[in-house]
């Protein structure tokens, strides 16, 4: 990133082919990097912003149906085809033979989902839902805010050792940090697997495989970064699973938004359109090309400001071929997992302390010495976030 003068006096910053106003932080401003709002990508939109407009007219896309012919009856048509094509455009799921069910976020999706995998008869106890820690912080309440006869927040997968039915949640790429998952827990019981597949896109990760598992759970929000619309999607082996979470869908929301999904289908629309006519798979015009540029540029900066502060370790990835980029890449995670250095018990007050606002370890499961730091926020809060770690000294 260069630093130049425009007009001989305000100085802006150059990132990406963007351009960057200096920081409007102050002094005794907070930095906000708790939550995950994925705002980073919006630079490529507004070069698109044309190409996306869409228009609704006032009588249009008025009723509770999408398609009848559709198991999942409140999805349109444009949607169905958008998903498809995207992920036939990126090859990071095998959606041959599999049931796609679409909800209001993948939130939604994984309330149906554990209603739809716990067991139907009455006399069973609560089904016991476990994630590896460090596991993303919302599964846990999200699992009990309902106190749900059907199941239960049973805590970290690695530690679970009773041979009793449960549900595993995978992350992969995993929130809070990033690290790629398999299946941890060790039962006589064989178990139920959720797939969460939020980050599973080229500019976090590079695209390994094409995953081919019984449940698999996608977002748009973490995708192209539009997570105001509240679109997800699940790929679903079973029948039977993905009646019961139409069913639970139908109860809770009587489906999807038509008018997000419109504006979901363009947004695809416009990501596969880039890579039809392709020359170059090097183009900042590329949603993945230059999100992932963006991300590994934050990612460069980032690990440079964690070396100078001295007070925290970070999380290592490895480097692995990406058959959608055709390179060999690091993964570049949406989030920092940071450790504290030894005589550091609290990274979370450590930072409150810098005016950088995080998530603390015990949030997911671990403990406080861990810290969670948002990598997809505006460029002026990371570009803050950079300062303020590098100026970060011991006490
Ligand atoms: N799963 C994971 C791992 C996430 O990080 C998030 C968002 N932070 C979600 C699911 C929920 O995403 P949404 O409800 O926006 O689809």
């Amino acid at each position: 990133m260069v630093v130049s003068p425009i007009n001989g006096s305000s100085p802006l910053s150059h990132s990406n082919g963007r351009t960057i106003p200096l920081s409007t932080f102050s002094r005794n401003s907070f930095v906000n990097v708790e939550k995950g709002d994925p705002v980073a990508f919006r630079s490529y939109w507004e070069k698109v912003r044309d190409e996306c407009t869409v228009e609704i007219k006032g009588d249009e896309w008025m009723s509770y149906l999408g398609d009848t012919n559709n198991l999942c009856w409140y999805m349109v048509p444009q949607m169905r085809d958008a998903i498809l094509r995207l992920h036939n455009v990126v090859s990071n799921a095998v959606t041959k033979d599999k049931f796609l069910v679409l909800g209001t976020c993948s939130s939604q999706l994984y309330q149906a989902l554990l209603y739809a995998l716990s067991p139907s008869e009455s006399s069973h106890r609560p089904i016991n839902v476990v994630a590896a820690a460090p596991y993303y912080s919302e599964y846990k309440d999200a699992t009990d805010i309902l106190q749900s006869r059907l199941f239960q927040w049973t805590g970290d997968a690695a530690l679970y050792d009773k041979d009793e039915p449960y549900i595993e949640v995978v992350t992969s790429p995993n929130n809070p940090d990033g690290t790629l998952r398999v299946p941890v827990v060790n039962s006589r019981v064989e178990g139920k697997i959720i797939y969460d597949l939020a980050y599973y896109w080229p500019q976090y990760t590079p695209i390994t495989d094409q995953l081919d598992h019984d449940v698999m759970v996608f977002t748009f929000s973490k995708c192209t970064g539009h997570v105001g619309s509240r679109i997800g999607w699940a790929f679903v082996k079973d029948i039977e699973v993905a009646k019961k979470m139409i069913r639970f869908t139908q109860l809770n929301s009587i489906g999807v938004s038509r008018e997000s999904q419109i504006r979901a289908a363009k947004m695809i629309g416009v990501i596969c359109d880039g890579y039809k006519n392709l020359k170059s798979i090097e183009s900042d015009h590329l949603f993945f090309y230059y999100s992932k540029r963006l991300m590994k540029e934050r990612w460069e900066k980032f690990k440079i400001a964690i070396e100078k502060s001295k007070v925290f370790t970070l999380t290592k990835y490895p480097t692995s071929y990406c058959h959608f980029n055709k390179d060999l890449s690091e993964q570049y995670p949406a989030f920092a997992w940071l450790k504290c250095v030894e005589g550091i018990k609290d990274g979370e007050s450590y930072l409150e302390n810098l005016k950088i606002r995080t998530r603390g370890g015990e949030r997911f499961g671990v403990s406080s010495k861990y810290v969670r730091v948002s990598m997809i926020g505006t460029d002026d809060e990371f570009n803050e976030l950079c300062t303020r770690l590098s100026n970060a000294k011991r006490e």
